[in-house]
């Protein structure tokens, strides 16, 4: 299995010092290429849970294995994205892309991987505008480009649409569908909305609160009509 998360606790101390559960028994295997939802609602731990994979969280218990290799921190093998796009606003749209490219290849190899996974997300022509002049959603499809521009084999996506438009959504949809099927990279992407999560993912794990934990394991069969997958959904809200 490309990504094992193996029997994952997590505990929060409370301001009286008193352990919280927040993730327990989380046991979920990823194989290379899928894209798997992690749908649950709000409080459930989902971002705790990417945060672990991402290894800026450490587990109290468990661990997480990726490609082979047991995680202890970050790594350029699993790009983030989260609901803000946390661009650096003094920074062009080209300069946020090359940035973390930099310490990997020459200036010149950095633009030009910068400007393939830009053009990937259509912003082929916003290279040298920067974060204030774009919309939400561009300045999201920036942050989608970044975190591809260090190839990682894994994007680890939290709400990343959470804070657009539905239209805006809708059309961010389209394009990750197609990178996906272009890069063929391993995705984990957290959301609250069902129908996020039966549009876009192959395969969608329920979590649900107190403490969080895995209630279902769905695999996204399409055609079948998208409603019947709503109804086998325990209880969440969108
Ligand atoms: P979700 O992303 O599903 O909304 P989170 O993973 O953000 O849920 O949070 C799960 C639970 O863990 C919440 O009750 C939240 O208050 C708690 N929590 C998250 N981070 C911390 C932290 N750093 N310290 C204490 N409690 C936290
Ligand atoms: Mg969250």
């Amino acid at each position: 299995m490309f990504i094992e998360i193996n029997d994952i606790q997590k505990q929060f101390l409370d301001k009286d010092n008193k352990a919280i559960n927040v993730l327990t028994n989380i046991d979920l295997k990823v194989e290379k290429g899928e894209f798997v939802s992690i749908l649950g609602p709000s409080g459930c731990g989902k971002s705790t849970l990417l945060s672990i994979v991402a290894g800026l969280t450490k587990a109290t218990s468990g661990e997480i294995i990726v490609n082979q290799s047991k995680v202890t921190k970050p790594g350029k093998d699993r790009g983030m994205v989260f609901q803000q796009a946390a661009l650096f606003p003094w920074l062009n749209v080209l300069e946020n892309v090359t940035f973390p490219l930099k310490k990997e290849m020459s200036k010149k190899e950095a633009e030009n991987q910068a400007k393939k996974y830009l053009q990937m997300v259509q912003l082929s022509n916003y290279l040298h505008h920067y974060p204030h002049e774009l919309s939400g959603g561009m300045q999201q499809r920036v942050a989608i480009a970044r975190a591809l521009a260090m190839n990682p084999d894994t994007l680890l996506m939290d709400e990343p649409f959470g804070a657009l438009d539905e239209q805006t959504r809708s059309r961010l949809h389209g394009q990750l569908e197609t990178i996906w099927t272009e890069t063929k990279k391993t995705i984990l992407f957290v959301t609250h909305s069902i129908s996020e999560s039966i549009k876009l993912s192959d395969r969608i794990i329920v979590m649900g609160t107190k403490p969080g934990t895995i209630l279902q394991d769905i695999k996204v069969d399409l055609p079948r009509p998208r409603e019947q997958y709503k109804k086998e959904m325990l209880e969440i809200e969108e």
